[in-house]
């Protein structure tokens, strides 16, 4: 990013007294860890500001201590609201955002949806946590890190990058990790809350390694349906972490793990190793990134439209991924 973009946003923090920070609905580590992160390097280097946290915090990301504030419309007034790791606006939690005088966007997702009076988006960057890490670099001391934002940030980076394993992964991602180490993120911790799962959890994910259904050209898919979810006695939330265990068996190239909405929809989760997946999840009204990306299907015949289009994808790159 050019200086002139750094400087214009931590100029507009300065000329704030209150700064609310948003990010997306169905957060993960990057969505709650780049909020909280940011949230505590303001707290720190302008102790006389106001800084609110918004959006539904699940259980399962409960113990990275960033809490939603309760706050009326009235906040917003001559508020500045920074939105973190949210590409589009129906996406944003807490829709009260417009009613900001001034919106920021800092995003690492394909820029579909132009919004904000400043938008700083870098799609390639591994996670909105290592973008944090940038901008506390670049602010001169003005938005220091402690231990506590470090622990955050590092949530965010290891949750997006699959513990740095996924190809967004870059020299400047273990640079901004090992910053983050240094000030004091506790590394071992949050590898373990990161890496647990509750035993119901589990139990799903047996489940779901013997129902998978396989095709030659490599597609996965699985169905978790509202009595899949009563059975195991597992939130929506918690299909999360279903998705990235799919992916570990070799015969995969793409898949999808459909979670039943309970209306006769069904959310998309596709992952891909290597064949990019995100067009074809815009077509059914999603997005995402070129390797992982979510989907929406009203229908059954959405539903198989989606299949097929992956399927022909997957025969279009015998060779990729
Ligand atoms: P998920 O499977 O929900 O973890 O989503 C994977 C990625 O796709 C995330 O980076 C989301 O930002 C993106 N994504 C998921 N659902 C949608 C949607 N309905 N519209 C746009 N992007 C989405």
């Amino acid at each position: 990013m050019t200086k002139d973009l750094f400087e214009d946003i931590i100029k507009k923090i300065e000329s704030y007294d209150v700064i609310i920070i948003h990010r997306h609905v169905r957060p993960d580590p990057d969505a709650i860890g780049s909020q909280g992160g940011l949230a505590e390097m303001i707290r720190c280097g302008f102790p006389q500001k106001t800084v609110y946290t918004v959006g539904e915090v699940p259980d399962s990301l409960s113990f990275l201590g960033v809490r939603k504030d309760e706050i009326t419309r009235a906040h917003f007034q001559q508020a500045l609201v920074i939105v973190l790791d949210t590409a589009n606006q129906p996406r944003i939690d807490d829709q009260r955002y417009s009613l900001a005088e001034s919106i920021i966007k800092i995003d690492h997702h394909p820029d579909n949806d132009q919004y904000g009076d400043i938008s700083w988006v870098e799609d390639t960057a591994s996670s909105t946590s290592e973008m944090i890490v940038s901008l506390s670099e670049a602010s001169n001391g003005k938005l220091p890190l402690n231990e506590k934002s470090a622990s955050l940030l590092y949530s965010g980076i290891v949750g997006d990058t699959g513990r740095f394993l996924y190809d967004a992964t870059k020299e400047c991602t273990f640079l901004a990790a090992a910053k983050l180490v240094a000030t004091g993120a506790n590394i071992a911790k949050i590898g373990r809350e990161l890496d647990q799962i509750p035993l119901n959890v589990s139990r799903l994910m047996g489940w779901a390694y013997e129902h998978l259904d396989i095709t030659p050209e490599g597609l996965g898919t699985i169905t978790l349906t509202d009595s899949i979810f009563r059975r195991f006695k597992v939130s929506e939330d918690e299909t999360s972490q279903v998705v990235p265990m799919i992916g570990r068996i070799d015969s995969i190239r793409v898949w999808v793990v459909f979670v039943d909405q309970r209306d006769g929809t069904y959310r998309c989760r596709i992952r891909s190793k290597g064949v990019v997946i995100n067009k074809i999840a815009e077509k059914y009204n999603g997005g995402g990134h070129l390797l992982a990306s979510g989907a929406k299907v009203d229908t059954s015949e959405e539903r198989k439209g989606l299949v097929t289009d992956l399927l022909e994808l997957l025969k279009q790159h015998p060779d990729r991924g």
